[in-house]
């Protein structure tokens, strides 16, 4: 048997005329000798009747403290919703279609609802159906644990579906379908001529992922990447070839590592942070505060990134939405933290950064040619962020994009 794993996400099942073209990539898929097995996400975006947000919404401020167990079976009825359209859509066509919720899938999770781990798949249900000639549907984004309850994969999470059944069921390719070609060297919302990428490395694209480039789910790409099975971005509209993410160069045979053909892979962004600024010089221990005050974010699972711990002070980010959460708790403390809300994280990904000479001189210039203001930055041998005001972001992107001659 020949698997394919085929995944759609909100905006390829959002109307029937989306719809018809999601079943024609089965369709091909089919008449190619394959047995797919589709993943689909909720339908739609927030504001759309069956999408995901459109739940959470419905049940907002009614009661402040819906346990997250129940906030869990109402986000995962939008895929339920969309599968069932998709199976029905097959079966009009004359396939065999049949539905798989996580559970039936076999997808076993932890129990950290709302952003659930998959822990392991069981895959003979769907390989079962599969043998049968069966086109096997999965409800994205969502698993159970070991005692039956229903769980939710957060942000994303149908991508880690699709990546962890094409482990599972040892598929031939993991094809994530979206509404772009393929994955760009920057938000082509942003970025009028940024490129489809034509081949990339798992940990280029992961790094990218990680920073924001929300086209692909990083987790997926690391659950791919363990067992080498290719991953390809492509768009659902179209039959452009997309992006292969491999660790192999086509041209060079196995095992070729590509990583150094490119300085700059890609620039990522990730909108709505805040920028934390703990003075501690006047604290009377300061590696005791210093542990305090990480101690405490962690304490109320306040994530924190762009780490910056100096003698004088504490820099952090958190996300906007949990900003006023981390300011009452540093408050608390006795600290007055400084605090600019709505910035932005701009970043350069290359597995070829580590070690040339002149790409933090180049990104400083580009930055202060376009007259953008550097909050803080930050670098590992793949990566150089730097935070900036959200009103600079599109234009630090744009810029950097230009500057590391990355566009068509
Ligand atoms: P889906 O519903 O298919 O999961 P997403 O909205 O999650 O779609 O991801 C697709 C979107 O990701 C694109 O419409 C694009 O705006 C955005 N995006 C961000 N960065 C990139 C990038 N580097 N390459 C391609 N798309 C990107
Ligand atoms: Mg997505």
């Amino acid at each position: 048997m020949r698997i394919l794993v085929q995944k759609f996400g909100g905006t390829s099942v959002a109307t029937p005329e989306r719809r018809a073209q999601v079943v024609s990539k089965v369709s091909e898929a089919v008449h190619s000798g394959y047995s797919p097995v589709v993943v689909v996400s909720a339908i739609g975006r927030s504001g759309d009747p069956y999408a995901t947000d459109t739940f959470l919404n419905m049940v907002k401020g009614i009661y402040s403290d819906l346990p997250k167990r129940e906030l869990d079976l109402l986000m995962s009825c939008g895929e339920v919703i969309s599968g069932t359209v998709l199976v029905s859509t097959l079966n009009s066509l004359g396939f065999e279609a049949v539905l798989f919720t996580g559970a039936h899938a076999g997808i076993i999770t932890n129990d950290d609802f709302g952003d659930a781990r998959i822990v392991r798949v069981e895959p003979g249900a769907i390989l079962e159906q599969l043998a049968n000639g069966k086109v096997v549907v999965v409800t994205g984004f969502q698993g159970i644990t070991e005692d039956g309850q229903i769980t939710t994969l957060g942000r994303g999470g149908s991508d880690t579906t699709a990546s962890a059944l094409g482990v599972a069921l040892e598929a031939e390719t993991i094809d994530i379908y979206t509404d772009v070609d393929g994955i760009m060297t920057a938000d082509p919302r942003i970025v009028e001529d940024a490129r489809i990428i034509d081949t990339v490395t798992y940990n280029e694209i992961c790094q990218l992922a990680y920073q924001g480039a929300k086209v692909i789910h990083p987790r997926a790409v690391e659950i791919a990447m363990q067992r080498n099975i290719p991953l390809r971005i492509k768009s659902t509209f179209s039959d452009a070839p997309g992006t292969l993410v491999t660790n192999m160069h086509p041209d060079r045979g196995v095992g070729t590592d590509i990583t150094n053909d490119r300085i700059i892979t890609g620039i990522a962004h990730t909108p709505s942070v805040t920028q934390l600024r703990v003075l501690t010089e006047n604290a009377p221990d300061l590696h005791l505060t210093d542990k305090r005050i990480f101690k405490a974010m962690a304490l109320a699972d306040i994530s924190v990134d762009f780490i910056s711990v100096q003698p004088e002070a504490a820099l952090f980010t958190v996300s906007d939405e949990v900003s006023s959460k981390a300011v009452k708790i540093l408050q608390n403390m006795g600290f007055e933290p400084g605090v600019i809300r709505s910035c932005a994280k701009v970043s350069i990904v290359g597995a070829g950064i580590a070690g040339v000479p002149g790409v933090m001189a180049d990104m400083v210039e580009a930055l202060s040619d376009a007259g953008v203001t550097i909050l803080q930055s930050a670098d590992s041998h793949t990566t150089i962020w730097v935070l900036v005001h959200k009103e600079d972001m599109a234009t630090a992107v744009q810029a950097l994009h230009r500057k590391f001659q990355l566009g068509v």
